[in-house]
């Protein structure tokens, strides 16, 4: 499918209700809930799309539950998603099958660009190949919040009473916020990925493979079309010693007790900025910060689209009161909504991936798995179970 066509900016009105910056799972999906409800939403992406990024493909319960709220329970079916019923997870040797009683593999170019469309289709303006930078309070009796977007070298300032910053991991865009600042946590993985041809692995539709190492882990899944979606978390010392993400992954699949893959060195891999991250604060003057851009935890348990989802899902009434009328208990309200529904279910799995570099976790993990698996598959149901906020609003 060849990337959307690109408008030119400077055709676009200059003031907007609300201007989303980034079309991933969280910006796409607030787009969407926004324009659903009759506000005027300016959704800026700087990539083209469809575009694949590093991910492990797996959309959890919570990630589906989110989608279902928001309308779009057919999306990821339509796009030919498909269910995922069985784990093999190797560790320390032993691959043990764990039954999955819930969750969809869909790749991120047919996700996103779906998630697009659908924002597009609820009434969203998008601009993609567009970069945004927020700028600064615009002066005035009720200062709204202004926003520079680059099109090539085309400049073009807007206005917005709010902005939603979903702008993933990196969000180089908050030069006119200095107040927001991000925090890596100290030994942070990086991320890796890419896309391996159907017959690289002999691997079922349906079945995730999750390889947990001593230096990170691997997860590989098939996706719609049969190719096969490879997404990593490396320590940064495995990668320089195994000589890079081909390297890395091959080591981690050998010490998990998978199979060697097929050379990897001419894969077109992608690396991300370190993963475990927090952002603070995680709002400002007419201004919200959504799904990864709000912080990030290494992806082991596979949340992360299931907390951009759900951070998109609560923002929406307090988006919706803000338009009507900015006042600080916003900004103060956004923090606490967002540690319920984001930060406290983050707070597990930032927990598990430091238990799991402990010397020692990983052989428990293996006796746990290998000797209880049913009770092992009724924890990781337990802990995926969905929980959402109320958007009636
Ligand atoms: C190795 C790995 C495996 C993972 N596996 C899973 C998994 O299996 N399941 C799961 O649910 N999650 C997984 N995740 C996490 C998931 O990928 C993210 O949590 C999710 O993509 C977050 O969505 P988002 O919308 O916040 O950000 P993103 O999806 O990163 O989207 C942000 C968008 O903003 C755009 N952008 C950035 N800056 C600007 C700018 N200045 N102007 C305009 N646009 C901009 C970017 O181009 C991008 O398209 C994984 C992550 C990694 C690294």
């Amino acid at each position: 499918m060849p990337p959307t066509p690109n408008p030119l900016p400077l055709q676009i009105p200059t003031s907007w209700d609300v201007v989303v910056v980034g079309a991933g799972p969280a910006g796409a999906l607030a787009a969407h809930g926004l324009a659903r409800r009759g506000v005027r939403v300016l959704l800026v992406e700087q990539r083209l799309f469809p575009r694949w990024k590093v991910c492990g493909a797996c959309l959890s319960p919570q990630a589906l539950a989110a989608l279902e709220a928001a309308g779009l329970a057919e999306l990821v079916a339509a796009q030919g998603g498909h269910a995922l019923r069985r784990l093999q997870l190797g560790v320390s040797g032993l691959v043990s099958p764990i039954a999955l009683g819930s969750g969809q593999a869909l790749s991120r170019a047919r996700l996103d660009q779906a998630l697009l469309e659908a924002a597009e289709a609820a009434g969203a303006r998008v601009l993609t190949g567009t970069r945004a930078l927020l700028g600064p309070a615009v002066a005035g009796v009720a200062p709204l919040r202004e926003v520079v977007l680059q099109h090539g070298n085309a400049r073009l300032r807007v206005d917005a009473k709010v902005v939603l910053i979903a702008a993933g991991l990196t969000h180089r865009c908050l030069e006119g916020a200095p107040e927001i600042s991000t925090n890596i946590e100290p030994h942070s993985r990086v991320g890796a990925g890419c896309v391996l041809p159907a017959d690289a692995a002999g691997l079922p539709l349906g079945v995730l493979q999750m390889a947990v190492g001593r230096g990170g882990y691997v997860g590989l899944v098939r996706v719609e079309g049969g190719e096969i979606n490879l997404a990593c978390a490396f320590d940064r010392v495995l990668l320089r010693s195994s000589g890079g993400a081909a390297g890395a992954c091959q080591t981690i699949l050998a010490e998990a007790g998978f199979g060697p893959l097929p050379p990897l060195d001419d894969a077109a891999w992608q690396l991300t900025a370190a993963l475990s991250r927090r952002t603070r604060p995680l709002s400002g003057h007419r201004l919200l910060l959504l799904g990864d851009a709000a912080g990030y935890v290494e992806p082991f348990t596979g949340e992360g689209m299931g907390w951009a989802l759900t951070s998109s899902l609560a923002a929406l009434p307090l988006v919706l009161r803000g338009l009507e009328h900015w006042d600080g208990a916003i900004e103060t309200e956004w923090r606490r909504l967002h540690h319920r529904w984001v930060t406290r279910r983050q707070t597990f799995c930032r927990a598990l991936a430091l238990v799991l570099r402990q010397p020692g976790a990983s052989w428990a993990l293996h006796r746990v798995v290998g000797t209880l698996p049913s009770l092992t598959s009724s924890m990781i149901e337990l802990l995926r179970r969905p929980a959402l906020p109320c958007t009636t609003n």
